[in-house]
């Protein structure tokens, strides 16, 4: 949802408070695209600091449903992140874009409260999502789910970097 900062940026001093819902039912990560399965409203506080400057500070809390790393079985993780930004209204959307200072979230006085969100989401990813601790992942050659099911494929094949170590160690057995 946009929100405009119009009112607020002409009165220096002045604060504002919003409860914005998100209107994004599923963010782009680079594990795919991911359902919102629960959001509650986005909180923001922003306060007009003087010299065309905002300073935003908020809290977002929504719950991703995300593929397993190993399996690929969606996993519900809950997000609780703080946003803190400085808008500076002093720069046109050109200049930002040309100073690599991007700030996807504003457009001119209109802020992007789902683009922030997604902007902190992406800095906030967990390194590894696993339905279990113990997930036994898929079969990497028939891609069976060997959490649910069992096949018959021989996964006991060796790394190739192992067989060059046993190359070796023949080799040396061999002199
Ligand atoms: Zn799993
Ligand atoms: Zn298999």
């Amino acid at each position: 949802m946009l929100i405009s900062l119009t009112e607020l940026f002409t009165r220096e001093g002045k604060t504002n408070d919003y409860a914005v819902e998100l209107d994004c039912r599923e963010f782009q990560i680079p594990q795919g695209i991911c359902p919102v399965s629960d959001s509650k409203p986005v909180a923001l506080h922003i306060e007009n600091v003087g010299d065309r400057t905002l300073v935003l500070s908020g809290e977002a809390e929504f719950t991703l449903m995300i593929p397993c790393d190993r399996c690929l079985e969606p996993v519900e993780v809950p997000f609780q992140l703080s946003i803190e930004r400085t808008l500076d209204m002093n720069l046109t959307d050109e200049e930002r874009i040309a100073n690599l200072d991007e700030q996807p979230y504003l457009q001119g006085y209109n802020l992007d409260v789902d683009q922030l969100v997604r902007d902190e989401l992406l800095l906030n990813l967990p390194m590894k999502v696993l339905c279990d601790e113990d997930c036994k992942g898929i079969c990497n050659r028939c891609g069976a789910n060997l959490n649910h099911e069992t096949c018959d494929c021989d996964r006991s094949s060796l790394d190739p970097r192992m067989s060059v170590i046993q190359d070796i160690f023949k080799q040396f057995k061999e002199v």
